[in-house]
Formats: structure tokens, C-alpha cells, sequence
């Protein structure tokens, strides 16, 4: 017979992103979308230490655009503990060869798959190294 033990346990430890998850964030604070590229030829947005393809190594960067269009997109109207929310646009970015997920200041119904969107970075000051240094994307 087992039985529910209400609690924690207590842990220390520090996450981090890793390598290549590090250059990504260091590259949002200054305003930069950075992705990789695999010696086999794929591209990855955020970059990647090791291909998921044929499991090389990944040293070469590269600043991508910080515009691309919408691939796919879902209306969040729950939060993560089900609270109703302000309708927030989730899309999937196409950039280049690759895609980054991410918030959209477009209404749902208003979102037109393949339209062109933007980066918007908030204020240099306010930018922590966080993907959240990107506010959200915006149509051009
Ligand atoms: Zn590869």
C-alpha cells in the first residue's frame, strides 16, 4: 500500500541554458535572433550544441533576420493553471530555414497563415538575456 506525502524535496541546483542556448539569450539582449548551422546542412533557431539530424557538433553561428512569416498559430484563453486570460496569439515564426515560436500582437482572427511579421525587442535597458526580450512579433 502506498500513501500521498504532501511536500517537497529541496534541491540547489542553477539551470542554464547551455552553450548554444547561452549565445542565443546573449544575442536577444543585444537585439539579435541567433540560430546555427549543421556541417549537414541544417539550421537551427535557437541553436543547438549537437545536430539532432546526424549528431555533430554545431560550432558555426549566424545573426538570422528578425523577420519571417507566420507558419502556424494557436489563440491561448487559459493560463497554465486554467484561469480564463486576455486572448494571447502563440505562432510559430518562420525564419529562414527554421522556426521560432513565439507571442504574436495580432489578434486570432486576424492572423493570416504566411503573413509577414517582426521582432519587436523591448527597450535595450529593460532586455534580461531572456527570449521575452523579443515583447512579440508584429505584422509588416
Ligand atoms: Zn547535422
Amino acid at each position: 500500500m502506498t500513501e500521498n506525502v504532501e511536500g517537497g524535496i529541496p534541491v540547489n541546483f542553477v539551470y542554464t541554458a547551455g552553450i548554444a542556448g547561452e549565445e542565443f539569450l546573449r544575442g536577444l539582449r543585444k537585439g539579435k535572433i541567433l540560430g546555427n548551422r549543421c556541417k549537414c546542412g541544417l539550421s537551427y533557431i535557437p541553436p543547438r550544441l549537437f545536430c539532432e539530424d546526424c549528431f555533430s557538433r554545431i560550432e558555426k553561428y549566424f545573426e538570422s533576420p528578425t523577420t519571417g512569416k507566420v507558419f502556424s498559430f494557436s489563440v491561448a484563453n487559459v493560463n497554465f493553471d486554467g484561469a480564463k486570460i486576455t486572448p494571447e496569439t502563440i505562432a510559430l515564426i518562420e525564419i529562414g530555414e527554421s522556426k521560432l515560436m513565439h507571442r504574436l500582437n495580432i489578434p486570432g482572427e486576424k492572423v493570416k497563415l504566411g503573413m509577414k511579421v517582426k521582432a519587436v525587442f523591448k527597450p535595450v535597458e529593460a532586455r534580461k538575456g531572456s527570449i521575452n526580450d523579443i515583447k512579440y512579433f508584429e505584422a509588416i
